[in-house]
């Protein structure tokens, strides 16, 4: 049943060999949690960037336990096995009239990772995020005992474990609670802004709106720092759309399947190259600026579009840097960030911010808090790590934290510095539950967890 394999997150970095086996659908677990081994962590998909799914001791992998298992129409609760993936809950629910609440960037995550994330999406500002629309988890302890819990039943074990990075249990299965929608498409309209200021302006202007992102473009610099492309979005009437369009709303258009065969050259993402892409693709932005409809998929997840698309950045891998800062000191943090990164000639067309809203302080290790969001992808390198290190510090000077979902390399000292005395109830509720030997993680590891 065990077997060995080299593991890695998304962004392939850092990687490690691991003793594996599938996680049970059902408990007790022959051996305990853990299998008879000294410790052992649940990975998903493996859609974290860095390595809060894997432990060489035992990784148990949680993408074959993926049955649906109710469906209540009344109230759009949905019961699953904790390895369904979102696509799976995509392509079954979508085209009937139900989404879920809150989607991440990737639909390629699972059920039981999105709550061990708390996963939040373009709606943070008025949804929240993916543990808020979760009914309840049953959640395999340290001492080998099946609890079922929720925001009323085991509420601290259940607020630990949304976000907890896998370090509280195993979730074997959870009630998640799905929105109706009208149609496949996204009613959006796409706004050039010049600067970062102009930017926030139209976040704050948009609370109602449900969706919001903005793409922006981190090595602009001067007067253009923050310049960025804002996508709003709200779910599509069928009386918004075209005839052809209103004949199926649910029909989503065919889309061609792309893949990146081979590892990019390292030096193909360089400082010219990024500089190029990003001009062009702002240009590009203007030209499509005002309303439209767009399908949910190109929407949500423009870049699920290009399968092992993380082979764009060469076998090194990549980091990704997500931080999340408070709304009184976002403006300045985000422009010492901005201004570190163009500084240092490095940076990636992929950078994203998101305006928050207020975060969850029940749950310890949940990410987001209010105010403004920002990522983005660095090729792997010495010179790219120094520069983390650097962001850390403006990060941190701002009262802001570090994503764990996107994290690989972060101090101990900048991750509590970031969740502060939360960490301390976490920790104690590990050791309370005896989770601390049991449940462990190479990142867990590294930041003292
Ligand atoms: C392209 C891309 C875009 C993304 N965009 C966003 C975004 O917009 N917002 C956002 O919040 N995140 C985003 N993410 C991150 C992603 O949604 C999360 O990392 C999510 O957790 C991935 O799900 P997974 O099943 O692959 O989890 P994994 O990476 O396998 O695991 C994530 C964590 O959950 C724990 N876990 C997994 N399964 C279980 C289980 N059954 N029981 C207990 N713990 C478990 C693991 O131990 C680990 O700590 C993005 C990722 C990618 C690759």
């Amino acid at each position: 049943m065990t077997s060995q394999a080299t593991l890695s997150g998304w962004g392939r970095w850092p990687r490690r060999t691991c003793r594996t086996a599938p996680l049970l659908a059902e408990a007790p677990f022959p051996g305990g949690p853990t299998l008879g081994a000294a410790s052992a962590i649940t990975r998903g998909n493996g859609r974290s960037y860095g390595d809060p799914a894997l432990n060489p001791d035992m990784t148990l992998t949680g993408t074959r336990a993926n049955r649906m298992l109710s469906f209540d129409p009344g109230t759009g609760d949905l019961v699953t096995e904790a390895g369904v993936l979102m696509s799976e809950i995509l392509d079954i629910f979508a085209p009937r009239g139900w989404f879920p609440q809150v989607v991440p960037g990737t639909k390629f995550g699972s059920v039981g990772g999105m709550i061990g994330s708390d996963v939040h999406g373009k709606n943070h500002h008025c949804a929240g995020s993916f543990g808020d629309h979760v009914n309840w988890i049953d959640l395999l302890c340290a001492d080998g005992e099946l609890r079922r819990c929720s925001s009323e039943e085991n509420a601290e074990l259940y607020n630990a474990t949304c976000g907890g990075m896998g370090l509280t249990g195993h979730i074997l299965a959870a009630s998640v609670r799905l929105r109706r929608i009208a149609s496949a498409w996204i009613a959006q309209e796409t706004i050039p802004v010049p600067d970062l200021d102009t930017a926030m302006g139209v976040f704050e202007a948009n609370h109602d709106t449900t969706y919001s992102v903005a793409w922006i473009d981190c090595l602009a610099r001067g007067d253009s720092r923050g310049r960025s492309l804002i996508y709003l979005g709200d779910h599509a009437d069928p009386e918004a759309l075209d005839r052809e369009k209103r004949a199926d709303p649910f029909k989503l258009p065919a889309r061609r399947k792309l893949a990146m065969p081979l590892d990019a050259p390292s030096w193909a993402l360089n400082a010219l190259t990024l500089r190029a892409f990003n001009q062009a693709y702002y240009k590009a932005g203007c030209r499509k600026a005002g309303h439209g409809v767009v399908d949910y998929d190109s929407y949500f997840f423009p870049l699920d579009s290009i399968a092992n698309w993380n082979r764009l950045y060469g076998a090194p891998g990549f980091a990704q840097y997500q931080c999340a800062l408070p709304l009184a000191t976002a403006r300045d943090a985000l422009l010492d960030l901005l201004e570190a990164i163009s500084e240092a000639r490095l940076g990636s067309f992929l950078a994203v911010l998101k305006r928050m809203g207020p975060g969850a302080p029940e749950r310890p290790l949940s990410f987001p808090i209010e105010g403004y969001t920002l990522a983005l992808d660095f090729p792997l390198s010495s010179r790219a790590l120094t520069l983390l290190d650097c962001l850390d510090e403006i990060t941190v000077a701002a009262g802001g934290r570090l994503y764990l979902a996107k994290d690989s390399r972060m101090t101990q000292r900048t991750f509590e510095a970031g969740y502060g005395p939360a960490l301390d109830q976490f920790r104690a509720l590990r050791a309370e539950t005896g989770a601390t030997d049991v449940f462990q993680s190479v990142q867990s590891r590294r930041l003292a967890i």
